[in-house]
Protein backbone atom coordinates (compact mmCIF):
# COMPACT_ATOMS: atom_id res chain seq x y z
CA UNK A 1 0.00 0.00 0.00
CA UNK A 2 1.47 3.29 -0.97
CA UNK A 3 1.48 4.91 2.47
CA UNK A 4 2.69 8.70 0.94
CA UNK A 5 -0.22 10.48 1.13
CA UNK A 6 -0.17 9.15 5.30
CA UNK A 7 3.37 10.49 5.55
CA UNK A 8 1.98 13.62 3.81
CA UNK A 9 -0.83 14.30 5.35
CA UNK A 10 1.22 14.09 8.89
CA UNK A 11 3.76 16.53 7.25
CA UNK A 12 1.42 19.07 6.47
CA UNK A 13 -0.76 18.34 9.85
CA UNK A 14 1.96 19.18 12.79
CA UNK A 15 0.96 19.03 16.12
CA UNK A 16 3.15 21.98 17.46
CA UNK A 17 4.76 22.25 20.23
CA UNK A 18 2.62 25.01 22.19
CA UNK A 19 -0.63 23.00 20.80
CA UNK A 20 -3.41 22.38 23.71
CA UNK A 21 -6.22 20.38 23.43
CA UNK A 22 -8.52 23.35 22.84
CA UNK A 23 -6.98 23.75 19.56
CA UNK A 24 -6.39 20.26 18.66
CA UNK A 25 -10.21 20.09 17.24
CA UNK A 26 -13.20 19.04 19.20
CA UNK A 27 -15.33 16.40 17.76
CA UNK A 28 -19.11 15.69 18.70
CA UNK A 29 -20.52 12.05 17.85
CA UNK A 30 -24.53 12.27 17.53
CA UNK A 31 -25.78 9.12 18.09
CA UNK A 32 -25.56 6.00 20.71
CA UNK A 33 -29.26 5.42 20.48
CA UNK A 34 -29.67 2.12 22.72
CA UNK A 35 -28.62 -0.54 21.55
CA UNK A 36 -26.30 0.83 19.48
CA UNK A 37 -24.28 2.72 22.01
CA UNK A 38 -21.01 0.53 21.04
CA UNK A 39 -21.50 2.34 17.37
CA UNK A 40 -20.96 5.69 19.04
CA UNK A 41 -18.11 4.77 21.27
CA UNK A 42 -16.39 3.38 18.34
CA UNK A 43 -16.43 6.36 16.64
CA UNK A 44 -15.73 8.28 20.03
CA UNK A 45 -12.57 6.49 20.36
CA UNK A 46 -11.51 6.29 16.63
CA UNK A 47 -11.64 10.74 16.48
CA UNK A 48 -9.87 10.34 19.99
CA UNK A 49 -7.12 8.12 18.44
CA UNK A 50 -6.63 10.12 15.72
CA UNK A 51 -5.36 13.27 17.63
CA UNK A 52 -8.79 15.11 18.23
CA UNK A 53 -8.33 17.49 20.96
CA UNK A 54 -11.79 16.76 22.43
CA UNK A 55 -14.59 14.29 21.74
CA UNK A 56 -18.14 14.37 22.77
CA UNK A 57 -20.52 12.00 22.62
CA UNK A 58 -24.01 13.28 22.07
CA UNK A 59 -27.05 11.02 23.10
CA UNK A 60 -30.11 11.97 22.08
CA UNK A 61 -32.15 9.73 23.97
CA UNK A 62 -30.01 9.04 26.93
CA UNK A 63 -31.89 6.83 29.08
CA UNK A 64 -28.35 6.60 31.52
CA UNK A 65 -27.63 3.49 30.73
CA UNK A 66 -23.92 2.55 31.20
CA UNK A 67 -21.26 3.92 28.56
CA UNK A 68 -18.30 1.69 27.99
CA UNK A 69 -15.13 2.87 29.88
CA UNK A 70 -13.26 5.20 28.24
CA UNK A 71 -12.52 8.00 30.75
CA UNK A 72 -11.28 10.69 28.09
CA UNK A 73 -14.23 11.12 26.25
CA UNK A 74 -17.16 13.43 27.19
CA UNK A 75 -20.45 11.84 27.87
CA UNK A 76 -23.32 14.23 27.50
CA UNK A 77 -27.48 13.99 26.84
CA UNK A 78 -27.66 15.63 23.26
CA UNK A 79 -30.07 17.98 24.94
CA UNK A 80 -26.90 19.81 26.51
CA UNK A 81 -25.99 21.20 23.05
CA UNK A 82 -27.18 24.76 22.37
CA UNK A 83 -27.67 25.81 19.32
CA UNK A 84 -25.69 27.32 17.07
CA UNK A 85 -22.21 27.03 17.93
CA UNK A 86 -22.72 23.97 20.23
CA UNK A 87 -21.60 21.77 17.22
CA UNK A 88 -17.95 22.18 17.10
CA UNK A 89 -15.26 21.59 14.66
CA UNK A 90 -16.64 18.33 13.55
CA UNK A 91 -19.72 16.29 14.18
CA UNK A 92 -19.72 12.62 13.05
CA UNK A 93 -23.54 11.13 12.68
CA UNK A 94 -23.22 7.13 13.21
CA UNK A 95 -24.74 4.69 16.08
CA UNK A 96 -27.74 6.10 15.97
CA UNK A 97 -30.64 3.20 15.19
CA UNK A 98 -33.33 3.92 13.13
CA UNK A 99 -34.78 5.97 15.70
CA UNK A 100 -36.86 9.17 14.51
CA UNK A 101 -36.26 10.98 18.39
CA UNK A 102 -33.14 11.90 16.32
CA UNK A 103 -34.59 13.80 13.51
CA UNK A 104 -34.31 17.16 15.41
CA UNK A 105 -30.69 17.10 16.10
CA UNK A 106 -30.07 16.07 12.44
CA UNK A 107 -31.87 18.58 11.17
CA UNK A 108 -30.10 21.32 13.49
CA UNK A 109 -26.67 19.30 12.75
CA UNK A 110 -27.66 19.43 8.75
CA UNK A 111 -27.78 23.29 9.42
CA UNK A 112 -25.06 24.00 11.54
CA UNK A 113 -22.60 21.34 11.49
CA UNK A 114 -19.09 23.27 9.35
CA UNK A 115 -17.71 19.63 8.91
CA UNK A 116 -20.27 16.86 8.98
CA UNK A 117 -20.13 13.33 8.60
CA UNK A 118 -22.94 10.63 8.66
CA UNK A 119 -22.95 7.24 8.51
CA UNK A 120 -25.17 4.23 8.52
CA UNK A 121 -28.87 4.94 10.03
CA UNK A 122 -27.85 8.78 9.94
CA UNK A 123 -27.87 7.92 5.78
CA UNK A 124 -30.89 6.00 6.41
CA UNK A 125 -32.82 8.61 7.89
CA UNK A 126 -31.63 11.43 5.27
CA UNK A 127 -32.63 9.05 2.83
CA UNK A 128 -36.15 8.69 4.07
CA UNK A 129 -37.16 12.39 4.39
CA UNK A 130 -37.09 15.03 1.99
CA UNK A 131 -36.57 17.69 3.65
CA UNK A 132 -33.33 16.44 5.06
CA UNK A 133 -32.45 15.24 1.91
CA UNK A 134 -32.79 19.25 0.58
CA UNK A 135 -31.14 20.57 3.66
CA UNK A 136 -28.31 17.66 3.11
CA UNK A 137 -27.73 19.09 -0.77
CA UNK A 138 -28.16 22.68 0.08
CA UNK A 139 -25.26 22.69 2.58
CA UNK A 140 -22.33 23.36 0.28
CA UNK A 141 -23.73 25.66 -1.36
CA UNK A 142 -24.14 27.60 2.69
CA UNK A 143 -20.21 27.15 2.97
CA UNK A 144 -20.84 23.72 4.88
CA UNK A 145 -19.13 20.64 4.50
CA UNK A 146 -20.19 17.15 4.24
CA UNK A 147 -18.87 13.32 3.94
CA UNK A 148 -21.43 10.53 3.77
CA UNK A 149 -20.11 6.98 4.25
CA UNK A 150 -22.62 4.63 2.61
CA UNK A 151 -22.27 1.01 2.29
CA UNK A 152 -23.88 -0.15 -0.90
CA UNK A 153 -27.19 -1.08 0.93
CA UNK A 154 -27.54 2.67 1.96
CA UNK A 155 -25.94 3.89 -0.91
CA UNK A 156 -28.87 2.34 -3.00
CA UNK A 157 -31.42 4.10 -0.44
CA UNK A 158 -29.71 7.26 -0.89
CA UNK A 159 -30.43 7.01 -4.51
CA UNK A 160 -33.63 5.55 -4.20
CA UNK A 161 -32.78 2.28 -5.69
CA UNK A 162 -34.08 -0.92 -5.06
CA UNK A 163 -30.69 -2.96 -3.43
CA UNK A 164 -27.29 -3.35 -3.19
CA UNK A 165 -26.54 -4.73 -6.59
CA UNK A 166 -27.96 -1.61 -8.27
CA UNK A 167 -24.90 -0.14 -6.71
CA UNK A 168 -22.26 -2.39 -7.00
CA UNK A 169 -22.60 -3.33 -10.96
CA UNK A 170 -21.03 0.22 -11.28
CA UNK A 171 -19.69 1.41 -8.02
CA UNK A 172 -17.86 4.49 -9.47
CA UNK A 173 -20.59 5.83 -11.10
CA UNK A 174 -22.67 5.27 -8.19
CA UNK A 175 -20.72 7.01 -6.00
CA UNK A 176 -20.69 10.11 -8.83
CA UNK A 177 -24.35 10.32 -8.74
CA UNK A 178 -24.14 10.18 -4.93
CA UNK A 179 -21.74 12.46 -4.76
CA UNK A 180 -23.50 15.08 -7.41
CA UNK A 181 -27.05 14.49 -6.06
CA UNK A 182 -25.84 15.74 -2.64
CA UNK A 183 -23.31 17.86 -3.66
CA UNK A 184 -21.02 16.48 -1.19
CA UNK A 185 -17.75 13.96 -0.54
CA UNK A 186 -19.36 9.91 -0.61
CA UNK A 187 -17.11 7.02 0.36
CA UNK A 188 -18.52 4.32 -1.38
CA UNK A 189 -17.35 1.18 1.18
CA UNK A 190 -16.75 -1.96 0.60
CA UNK A 191 -13.74 -4.05 -1.36
CA UNK A 192 -12.09 -0.92 -3.55
CA UNK A 193 -13.89 1.37 -1.80
CA UNK A 194 -14.79 4.76 -3.73
CA UNK A 195 -14.23 8.01 -3.04
CA UNK A 196 -16.23 11.16 -5.04
CA UNK A 197 -16.54 14.90 -5.04
CA UNK A 198 -17.95 16.88 -6.78
CA UNK A 199 -15.04 18.55 -9.43
CA UNK A 200 -12.78 15.98 -8.31
CA UNK A 201 -11.75 12.53 -10.14
CA UNK A 202 -12.97 9.74 -7.80
CA UNK A 203 -10.46 7.53 -6.25
CA UNK A 204 -10.05 4.03 -5.54
CA UNK A 205 -8.96 3.19 -2.48
CA UNK A 206 -6.00 0.74 -2.65
CA UNK A 207 -5.70 -0.58 0.92
CA UNK A 208 -7.88 -3.01 2.96
CA UNK A 209 -8.28 -6.42 3.82
CA UNK A 210 -11.42 -8.63 4.19
CA UNK A 211 -10.70 -8.93 7.77
CA UNK A 212 -12.42 -5.10 8.02
CA UNK A 213 -15.88 -7.47 6.96
CA UNK A 214 -16.73 -7.20 10.48
CA UNK A 215 -19.11 -4.85 12.85
CA UNK A 216 -18.08 -1.63 14.13
CA UNK A 217 -15.18 -1.07 11.51
CA UNK A 218 -17.77 1.12 9.88
CA UNK A 219 -18.58 3.19 12.81
CA UNK A 220 -13.91 3.31 13.23
CA UNK A 221 -13.88 5.04 9.74
CA UNK A 222 -16.68 7.76 10.38
CA UNK A 223 -15.06 8.68 13.77
CA UNK A 224 -11.09 8.51 12.41
CA UNK A 225 -12.45 10.97 9.61
CA UNK A 226 -14.04 13.22 12.21
CA UNK A 227 -10.65 13.03 14.40
CA UNK A 228 -8.53 13.98 11.14
CA UNK A 229 -11.20 16.52 9.92
CA UNK A 230 -11.88 18.70 13.36
CA UNK A 231 -7.61 18.87 13.60
CA UNK A 232 -7.83 20.04 9.86
CA UNK A 233 -10.48 22.41 9.39
CA UNK A 234 -9.49 23.94 6.19
CA UNK A 235 -8.67 20.34 4.42
CA UNK A 236 -11.13 19.65 1.69
CA UNK A 237 -13.80 16.65 2.29
CA UNK A 238 -12.00 14.53 -0.32
CA UNK A 239 -8.50 14.84 0.92
CA UNK A 240 -9.84 14.05 4.81
CA UNK A 241 -11.56 11.28 3.15
CA UNK A 242 -9.41 9.44 1.26
CA UNK A 243 -6.50 9.78 3.79
CA UNK A 244 -9.08 8.20 6.58
CA UNK A 245 -9.69 5.23 4.33
CA UNK A 246 -6.23 4.57 3.40
CA UNK A 247 -5.31 4.58 7.26
CA UNK A 248 -8.19 2.36 7.86
CA UNK A 249 -7.24 -0.01 5.27
CA UNK A 250 -3.70 -0.13 5.54
CA UNK A 251 -4.03 -0.37 9.61
CA UNK A 252 -6.12 -3.98 8.94
CA UNK A 253 -3.97 -5.11 6.36
CA UNK A 254 -1.14 -5.17 8.72
CA UNK A 255 -3.17 -6.77 11.28
CA UNK A 256 -3.00 -10.87 11.52
CA UNK A 257 -6.50 -12.63 12.20
CA UNK A 258 -9.88 -11.69 12.26
CA UNK A 259 -9.57 -8.27 13.59
CA UNK A 260 -12.38 -6.40 16.16
CA UNK A 261 -13.05 -3.46 15.15
CA UNK A 262 -11.97 -1.86 18.31
CA UNK A 263 -8.62 -3.47 18.12
CA UNK A 264 -8.71 -1.49 14.84
CA UNK A 265 -8.52 1.87 16.41
CA UNK A 266 -5.30 0.55 18.17
CA UNK A 267 -4.12 -0.65 14.99
CA UNK A 268 -4.49 2.39 13.43
CA UNK A 269 -3.02 4.54 16.14
CA UNK A 270 -0.12 1.94 15.65
CA UNK A 271 0.57 3.09 12.02
CA UNK A 272 0.10 6.92 12.97
CA UNK A 273 3.00 6.26 15.28
CA UNK A 274 5.31 4.20 12.95
P1 LIG B 1 -19.79 -1.08 7.33
O1 LIG B 1 -20.31 -1.60 6.03
O2 LIG B 1 -20.37 0.22 7.72
O3 LIG B 1 -19.88 -2.09 8.42
O4 LIG B 1 -18.24 -0.80 7.15
C1 LIG B 1 -17.38 -1.84 6.87
C2 LIG B 1 -15.97 -1.31 6.60
O5 LIG B 1 -15.13 -2.40 6.25
C3 LIG B 1 -15.89 -0.33 5.44
O6 LIG B 1 -14.84 0.56 5.64
C4 LIG B 1 -15.61 -1.27 4.25
O7 LIG B 1 -14.97 -0.61 3.20
C5 LIG B 1 -14.69 -2.29 4.90
N1 LIG B 1 -14.82 -3.61 4.25
C6 LIG B 1 -15.84 -4.47 4.41
N2 LIG B 1 -15.64 -5.57 3.68
C7 LIG B 1 -14.46 -5.41 3.05
C8 LIG B 1 -13.68 -6.22 2.15
N3 LIG B 1 -14.09 -7.41 1.75
N4 LIG B 1 -12.50 -5.70 1.70
C9 LIG B 1 -12.08 -4.49 2.11
N5 LIG B 1 -12.77 -3.70 2.95
C10 LIG B 1 -13.93 -4.14 3.42
MG1 LIG C 1 -21.96 0.70 8.92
Amino acid sequence: VGLDALTEWHQQHPRGATSHKGRQGDVVVLGGAPGMRGAAWLAATAALTAGAGRVYAALPDDDGQPWPARPELMHWPAQRWRQPQAWRDAVVVCGCGGDTGILPWLDAVLHEARHLVVDADGLNLVADDEALRKRLAARRSHGLQTMLTPHPLEAARLLGLAGAAAIQSDRLAAAKALAERFDCTVVLKGSGTVIASPGHLPDINSSGSPALATAGTGDVLAGWAGGLWAQAPDAEAHTVARTAVLWHGAAAQDHAGPLRAADLIEAMGALRRA
